[in-house]
């Protein structure tokens, strides 16, 4: 069978879903009238990305069409990347850094916040430098590889006065706040059961992923936190509960130290389920949920789209959107406007999924369900 890439996965996914037009109810923030957002006087925030990846390049496009915020400056230890990005994206060699200097910044006002696009070993050590250099700070999902790194992350942003934020590009995202408010206001009555997957199939590439202490876990924790999430916001509820089961290992180097797939269930305390897989050796991107009076469902539901989903009343269409030019925006313009981000993205919303992350690794070594209250 043809081993089907991320890349592909996700743009097969696409074919044939065509360019939506019909929109149903828009997330308040899109649905502001024109003058509210012409209360923006102009200034944005400048932004430096510190890790010049592969997310760091979507990142750097929505930059280019942002309104609130602006690519200023770039941290990286690789000095090609440093003159490719200052030539593409014209940022001047005093707004660039390497791990080595990156400190310096403290004296640059020229970047008012760091957006941390690392490794995920890595989060927590940038994250507390930039805070203790007086940026505000956005850190890529998941917010740290323990709860222990979340909390001093936490500490170190509140001691220094500066507001931190994690990379959920999906809670701006329409469809997927369709399946929140569906859920939520129990619009087909109370949510019993929860269906959702993440994979992809990463061949017999190894790269930081599999090293634990980079990665800190296998699909888990860079995919299946996702599905922990919708679980969550399609509930409005915390687990009280999880079981886990590791999959099969069939490629026994790639997966030496991290799981190469995984399932796992939480229990919630309205007594709704979730049942939940995230993989690297096939490919799934859904979310469904059964609710007493009906479903809804998303597939694709998570990657960058565009999705399709509908209820059994019909199907959904909301517009496409740049999820990483929305999520850079409506961060920008709380920060721009001196107000305090809302807790969905914040340090507290992060170190609830490693929490729950972290249970669920215990309970598939231990084979036993493990509390969360
Ligand atoms: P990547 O491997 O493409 O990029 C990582 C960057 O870190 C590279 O520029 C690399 O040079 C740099 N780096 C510095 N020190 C390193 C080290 N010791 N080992 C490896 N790389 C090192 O990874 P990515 O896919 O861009 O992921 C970066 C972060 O973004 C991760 O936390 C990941 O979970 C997150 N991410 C989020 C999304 C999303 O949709 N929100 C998508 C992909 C990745």
């Amino acid at each position: 069978m043809k081993k089907i890439s991320r890349r592909t996965f996700v743009h097969n996914f696409g074919i044939g879903v065509g360019a939506t037009t019909v929109m149903a109810s828009l997330p308040s923030f899109m649905s502001l009238p024109d003058n509210n957002r012409a209360m923006h006087d102009g200034k944005k925030l400048n932004i430096a990305l510190c890790g010049l990846g592969r997310y760091a390049g979507y990142l750097a496009e929505g930059l280019q069409v942002s309104k609130y915020c602006r690519l200023a400056g770039i941290v990286t230890g690789t000095p090609s990347k440093a003159v490719e990005w200052g030539k593409k994206y014209n940022i001047p060699d005093k707004n660039k850094y390497n791990y080595h200097n990156f400190d310096a910044i403290i004296h640059n006002k020229d970047i008012d916040l760091v957006y941390v696009v690392l490794p995920n070993g890595m989060h927590k050590e940038y994250v507390i430098r930039a805070a203790k250099a007086g940026k505000h700070v956005i850190v890529e999902k998941p917010m740290a590889i323990t709860a222990s790194d979340c909390q001093e992350m936490i500490d170190a942003c509140e001691k220094a006065a500066v507001q931190l934020a994690i990379g959920y590009r999906l809670h701006y995202e329409p469809y997927n706040l369709e399946m929140k408010r569906l859920g939520q206001e129990k619009v087909f009555g109370q949510v019993r059961l929860i269906e959702t997957s993440l994979g992809y199939n990463t061949g017999d590439t190894i790269d930081w992923h599999q090293k634990k202490a980079l990665s800190g876990g296998g699909p888990l924790v860079n995919l299946g936190i996702y599905c922990i999430q919708a679980s969550r916001y399609i509930l409005g509820e915390e687990p009280i509960s999880v079981t886990a089961q590791f999959g099969p290992v069939t490629n026994k180097i790639k997966y030496a130290e991290v799981e190469e797939s995984i399932t796992w269930q939480m229990n919630f305390p309205s007594g709704a389920v979730s049942n939940s897989a995230s993989t690297n050796n096939c490919g799934v991107d859904r979310l469904f949920a059964s609710a007493d009076d009906g479903f809804f469902e998303l597939s694709p539901a998570i990657s960058y789209g565009p999705f399709k989903g509908r209820t059994s009343k019909g199907e959904l269409n909301f517009p496409e959107i740049n999820q990483q030019q929305t999520q850079l925006d409506e961060i920008s313009k709380v920060l721009l406007a001196n107000k305090k981000l809302p807790s969905h993205i914040t340090g507290e919303e992060g170190i609830k999924d490693v929490r729950i992350i972290e249970a669920i690794y215990e309970a598939a070594e231990t084979g036993k369900k493990v509390s969360l209250i």
